[in-house]
């Protein structure tokens, strides 16, 4: 059994909401002015990471998961996908208000097999900086009348955000990122998005980008499950020089931010851990042999592995299915 961190190379997205800010803030070599998005822990088609680790050089996460799946205990999964994706976004601009359908309607509708519930760990945010999640409509059919009378202040639920909050934003749930935010995001491993509103942005040729309002309004949840996307769930452990606070535990995945001040030693009790350096470094041990990290890299402590040393002073944003 391989029994090392397995470091990914992130990936990186243009998007025209985009920015600098994964350069600024984590030395990332970005492609340009404009990379809105780096999949950090990705395993599409459409984006995959390069693995780091010289004994697995040339391949990709995705190549791992289809031709090494014992490093994941993938038999133990009822999938054939890597059932996670991780990104980090720079939010320059306001990203479009949208909503994503459960694994059902994705599947009957969109021939893809998940849907997706993501949540957000905020990294960054310009001071006043907000997001959109949920809406005020009380039936389906207030929803359908606002959307179609393009009511977005009266519909749309605005609040502040700061360093540090964590949102769970289940499938349904009608979001966005506002400009000025910078945000580490675990998600079910898919793409399918249905845009609700953009602002009435247009691109250099004056074109709007597509909107989906009739699978946006099939799909959204009326009213609105607040008391999902709340802090209610945040839980504080204590271990021996590690703080760990539990940001959630749910259906598709459970995330952890670790705070670690010294040394500290824990066992892998999951199938594979999925973790993202976000603040300071330290060293990871596996079996006597020690690996360096630093703020901006992302491994996966793959299965197999029993226990695991940390040391130094950092923060992790850990999270697993
Ligand atoms: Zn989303």
């Amino acid at each position: 059994m391989y029994k090392e961190p397995i470091f990914l190379t992130p990936v990186f997205k243009e998007r025209i909401w985009g920015g600098r800010k994964l350069k600024e803030e984590f030395d990332y070599d970005i492609p340009n002015d404009n990379t809105g998005e780096a999949w950090v822990v990705a395993a599409l088609s459409n984006g995959s990471n390069k693995v780091e680790n010289e004994s697995l050089t040339g391949q990709t996460l995705l190549d791992l998961w289809n031709d090494h799946g014992e490093l994941f205990n993938k038999d133990a999964h009822s999938t054939d996908e890597y059932p996670l994706l991780v990104k980090v976004l720079d939010a320059n601009d306001d990203l479009s208000v949208q909503v994503h359908p459960d694994d059902a309607y994705a599947r009957k509708v969109e021939d893809v097999p998940y849907g997706k519930t993501e949540c957000w760990y905020v990294l960054e945010a310009e001071p006043g900086a907000e997001i959109v999640l949920g809406h005020h409509a009380q039936t389906k059919d207030e929803l359908d009348a606002m959307i179609d009378q393009e009511k977005w202040d009266e519909l749309l639920r605005r609040q502040k955000v700061s360093p540090g909050d964590f949102y769970y934003v289940p499938s349904g749930t009608i979001h966005a990122i506002g400009k000025g935010i910078m945000i580490l995001e675990i998600q079910q491993s898919s793409d399918v998005t249905y845009r609700v509103y953009d602002y009435d942005r247009t691109d250099q040729e004056g074109n709007k980008r597509e909107l989906h309002l009739e699978r946006a309004k099939d799909v959204t949840t009326v009213p609105d499950d607040l008391a999902r996307t709340t802090k209610e769930d945040r839980e504080i452990a204590e271990e021996t020089n590690l703080t760990i606070e539990r940001l959630t535990e749910a259906e598709y995945f459970s995330v952890y931010h670790w705070s670690l001040d010294g040394e500290a030693r824990r066992e892998l009790t999951e199938d594979f851990l999925q973790v993202s350096v976000i603040e300071g470094e330290a060293a990871i041990r596996i079996n006597e042999k020690s690996f360096q990290v630093q703020k901006g890299q992302h491994f996966i402590i793959p299965h197999g592995v029993e226990t695991y040393e940390l040391s130094g002073r950092a923060e992790f944003v850990v999270s697993h299915v």
